[in-house]
């Protein structure tokens, strides 16, 4: 038999920790199953634009995350000579949003909201892999089920489309990783390198911790080693600007993966009875978007707020889509639309007009929207 107070969520990733944390607030009872045997760091760093820290005041939570992060002052996007093209005050930014902009280790992300639910004495069930099957049992049981799963295999997704969606692969590879530098290097600055398919982007954390993402076009091969994908990276880079050369040479080795970069095409729903997808299971975007666990942490807000909201599950439900559709393919698009003239598929470079074609101005509008 159903409970009405009960919500089930199928993965403790950003979304789905996060939605435990409001629907708990709210005085659901949450059963939050993960299939790893602990909580995931993957992914070296996050930037939580102003539409992220809305999010997390909101819970309370944005004084720990700027005591972890850091509030870098610029974004400036340069050549792979370092010529700088184009910049962005991110202080502007966040002054008109609002909100700051914070960069933080994702490890520090995920156990500051672990640490959080864990203080409303939700314990996550790990060691969890939720089927098919198990939905079909899920929600007999329970008020809601969410899927928070995940981009790449999300089990609540394929449930929902049954002709199963495939990510889809962009045409480029990401390696990412974590470097302690001399104190000051970076001057608080997000660096942007670009160069005909290839990217080398740095974030600073704090004062001598960054992390940093290296990215060429190049076919998928998952066959091919890991190490010679590193030493890859080392021979693209051996001659662009002094930064890079510093992360490179000071980067923590067990920080490093390699990430073939997927997306999911815009879906034309999220959910079917009592059965919903969020976050990347609904609407990964690729990391030049720079908004999944931004995204992520809105669709919890907005979900949390519409059960609040809606005597009737179908209508909560029905509304979560239609307050969240537009602007997450907007994302998604968006961060294609980089890629593309970043990394070009695989014929050709297109040289990008930068970040200053966007204004500070229409960036917070369209960040803040649906927020305030
Ligand atoms: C290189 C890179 C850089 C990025 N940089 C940024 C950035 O700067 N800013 C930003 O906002 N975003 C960034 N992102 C994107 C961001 O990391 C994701 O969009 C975000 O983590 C999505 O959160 P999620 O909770 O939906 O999914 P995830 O974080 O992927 O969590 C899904 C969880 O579900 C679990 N799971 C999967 N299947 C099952 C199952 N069957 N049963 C139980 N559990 C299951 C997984 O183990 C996992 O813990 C970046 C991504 C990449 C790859």
């Amino acid at each position: 038999m159903r409970d009405n107070n009960k919500i089930a969520i199928v993965g403790a990733g950003v979304a789905g920790i996060a939605l435990a944390i409001l629907a708990t607030k709210q005085g659901y009872q949450v059963s939050l199953y993960e299939r790893a045997s602990q909580v995931s760091s993957i992914g070296a760093g996050v930037t939580l634009w102003s539409n992220a820290i809305f999010v997390l005041t909101q819970m309370g939570m944005e004084k720990e995350i700027m005591r972890l992060g850091g509030i870098p002052s610029f974004m400036r996007q340069c050549d792979q000579f370092g010529a700088v093209q184009s910049e962005l005050n991110i202080e502007e930014l966040n002054t008109i949003s609002g909100f700051p902009s914070v960069t933080i280790l994702r490890r520090d992300l995920m156990s500051v909201l672990a640490n959080a639910l864990d203080d409303l004495g939700v314990k996550i069930q790990f060691n969890c892999s939720i089927t098919a099957l198990d939905i079909n049992e899920l929600k007999q049981k329970f008020m809601l089920v969410v899927g928070a799963d995940g981009r790449m295999n999300s089990v609540v997704r394929h449930y929902l489309y049954p002709v199963k969606v495939q990510p889809c692969y962009q045409g480029f590879i990401n390696i990412i990783g974590i470097s302690r530098l001399d104190k000051g290097v970076l001057d608080n600055v997000i660096h942007d390198y670009r160069g005909p398919g290839e990217r080398f982007g740095i974030v600073p954390i704090n004062d001598d911790l960054c992390y940093w993402a290296g990215g060429w076009s190049t076919p998928m091969d998952k066959e091919r080693p890991l190490s010679t994908w590193y030493d890859e990276m080392h021979q693209r880079f051996s001659h662009w600007p002094k930064h890079v050369q510093h992360v490179l040479k000071y980067y923590d080795k067990s920080s490093l993966n390699r990430i073939f970069v997927h997306d999911i095409e815009p879906l034309p729903y999220w959910h079917q009875g009592n059965v919903l997808i969020i976050g990347d299971a609904a609407h990964a975007p690729l990391p030049t978007s720079g908004q999944g666990a931004c995204q992520a942490l809105e669709d919890a807000w907005h979900l949390a707020l519409n059960l609040g909201k809606y005597e009737e599950l179908d209508n909560a439900l029905s509304c979560f889509y239609q307050q969240r559709s537009v602007k997450t393919s907007s994302t998604q698009n968006v961060g294609r639309q980089l890629a593309k003239k970043i990394f070009g598929g695989y014929s050709g470079f297109q040289p990008t007009s930068g970040i200053s074609s966007v204004s500070v101005e229409q960036l917070s509008e369209f960040w803040m929207k649906g927020l305030i």
